[in-house]
């Protein structure tokens, strides 16, 4: 079953053709990894999956409810649609647990107690419990990016988004990111979409590798495929430039 369905989509800033005639299956459970050149819509395509970015055309299901639809009610969808950026958006005069606690308290209306406790174990499962009462402040950036990841799902998403998580990371932090993103991932049926240029990390979890250029996607393939296989032109240049790094 579908957790993401683009049928035909297109997008515009203006004059300007962002998404041209998306057609994309995602099922629940996959891990789907999207690559391609700056400014070739990957950031736009994943915003549109949690309203962030009204489409023009065409048909945007998620979970069952069509995003296009004006009737549709998005915070429904954005609380089962969980969104990491680049930049890490913690509240800054809020220390860690309450980062954690603050959306499940106030949408999912949790008692005290229980949202504690669940906000404690996520940061265990991050591997930051030990810094509940830190500030955000106070903490590294990977530290600050695994916070946000833990504040995503402790809305119990059944769907994430990561939208270049580490690139504005330094590369020590890296590992400790990603190693939290593979655990996140493999969890019961979670629906992930992660925007990354990290590819032993896309080998290790993706099912499907997409790639886009300009605004199209131009190959859609099985991990192993795409890497050793990529079938498109531009996908292979773009390849082999990633893999010289
Ligand atoms: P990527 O994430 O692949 O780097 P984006 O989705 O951010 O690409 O951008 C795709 C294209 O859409 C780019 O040409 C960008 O300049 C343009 N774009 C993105 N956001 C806006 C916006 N808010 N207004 C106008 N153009 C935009
Ligand atoms: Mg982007």
């Amino acid at each position: 079953m579908s957790m993401i369905e683009f049928r035909n989509v297109q997008k515009y800033y203006g004059d300007f053709h962002a998404l041209k005639d998306i057609n994309l299956e995602i099922d629940k459970g996959e891990t789907v990894v999207l690559i391609g050149p700056s400014g070739s819509g990957k950031s736009t395509l994943a915003r549109t999956v949690n309203g962030l970015e009204t489409i023009q055309d065409g048909q945007l299901i998620v979970n069952g409810h069509n995003i296009g639809e004006k009737s549709t009610n998005l915070n429904l969808i954005r609380k089962d649609v969980g969104m990491v950026f680049q930049h890490f958006n913690l509240y800054a005069n809020k220390d860690v647990l309450e980062n954690v606690m603050l959306a499940p308290r106030i949408v999912l209306k949790l008692n005290e107690d229980e949202n504690k406790k669940r906000a404690m174990a996520l940061l265990d499962q991050v591997g930051l419990a030990d810094k509940a009462h830190n500030m955000p402040s106070q903490i590294s950036g990977g530290q600050a990016q695994r916070v946000a990841i833990a504040r995503s799902l402790a809305m119990k998403p059944r769907c994430m988004l990561f939208d270049e998580p580490t690139s504005a990371l330094d590369p020590e932090m890296i590992d400790d990111v990603l190693n939290v993103i593979k655990y996140v991932t493999s969890q019961g049926d979670m629906t992930s979409l992660i925007v990354t240029h990290e590819m032993g990390f896309a080998q290790e979890v993706a099912n499907r590798v997409i790639f886009m250029d300009q605004g199209q996607i131009l190959e859609d393939e099985a991990t192993d495929k795409f890497y050793n296989h990529p079938t498109n032109e531009r996908a292979r240049q773009f390849l082999s430039k990633i893999i010289k790094h």
